[in-house]
């Protein structure tokens, strides 16, 4: 009979997506009798934990939507390697304030600074608060998913360049853009202009990197919709890819030779 009930009751949770009952009625119910919890505290358990895993697949699947090449978090960023870097700056970007107001912020410094973990790591939080966020490199964004692995990348179509409340265009300013692809990205931040948060991260000075567009007038226009009521972050310090490198070649080189 118990079973007949439970088989019931699995066909139902899935029926209704109460994928935390349908996977173990019994939990609850062990819990429940276990606890010796009343009607109302039964039911309410039962609900509250529908909704956690509810939220849990919600947040994966922004996780996945969201595209980021990896998923560090700001707690792994230590502040304390860039001196120059005020940490009340990043504290200030981590509550998020400049996503809530829709507005640019744009992280500067030279390679290996960590503008990518730090836009990666404001990324992890913003999907842990419930925004919809994507990733992509500037490379990426202007010209699309190439053929060979067209599968495995997300599509870069401009709707889901829109949609997300959070942007991220990592690596800007590396190589200069032809007419079209700097017409793009104009096309993407001004549609997200006033509407969505874009972070765009670069290792070249705003001035350089507006010459990479080539033309001066578009160039304007975007760093116009950008720039208005952005935050920047610039971060002159030293290269953390490099830190282990040379910790390496120093311990190399302090160790006597081995003798023959
Ligand atoms: P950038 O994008 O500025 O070139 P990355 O964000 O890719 O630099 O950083 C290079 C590597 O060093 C990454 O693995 C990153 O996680 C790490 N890293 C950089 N800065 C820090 C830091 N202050 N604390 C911890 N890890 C860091
Ligand atoms: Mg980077």
């Amino acid at each position: 009979m118990a079973e007949l009930i439970t088989e019931r009751i699995r066909r139902h949770a899935t029926e209704l997506r109460l994928h935390g009952i349908a996977e173990d009625p019994d939990e609850p119910i062990e819990r429940a009798e276990a606890e010796r919890l009343g009607y109302r505290e039964f039911l309410d358990l039962v609900l509250e934990s529908e909704v956690g895993v509810l939220e849990g697949r919600r947040y994966q699947a922004r996780l996945k939507m969201a595209g980021l090449p990896h998923h560090k978090t700001l707690d792994e960023f230590d502040v304390s390697f860039q001196p120059e870097l005020d940490p009340k700056r990043l504290a200030e970007l981590r509550t998020l304030r400049f996503v809530e107001r829709k507005v640019g912020c744009l992280i500067l410094g030279p390679p290996g600074v960590g503008k990518s973990h730090i836009s990666v790591g404001l990324a992890m939080e913003a999907l842990a608060r419930g925004y919809l966020v994507r990733y992509t490199t500037l490379d990426d964004l202007v010209r699309g998913p190439r053929q060979a692995d067209a599968l495995s990348k997300l599509s870069n179509k401009p709707a889901q360049l829109q949609r997300p409340h959070l942007l991220i265009i990592d690596e800007a300013g590396y190589v200069p853009l032809e007419h079209a692809d700097a017409n793009r990205v104009f096309q993407v931040v001004n549609r997200r202009y006033t509407r969505g948060s874009t972070i765009v991260t670069s290792n070249k000075t705003v001035s350089e990197w507006a010459d990479t567009f080539g033309d001066e007038a578009l160039a304007a226009a975007i760093l116009d919709r950008l720039l208005h009521d952005a935050e920047v972050l610039a971060i002159n310090g030293p290269s953390y890819r490099l830190k282990g490198r040379l910790e390496a070649l120093r311990q190399a080189t302090d160790r006597p030779e081995p003798a023959e």
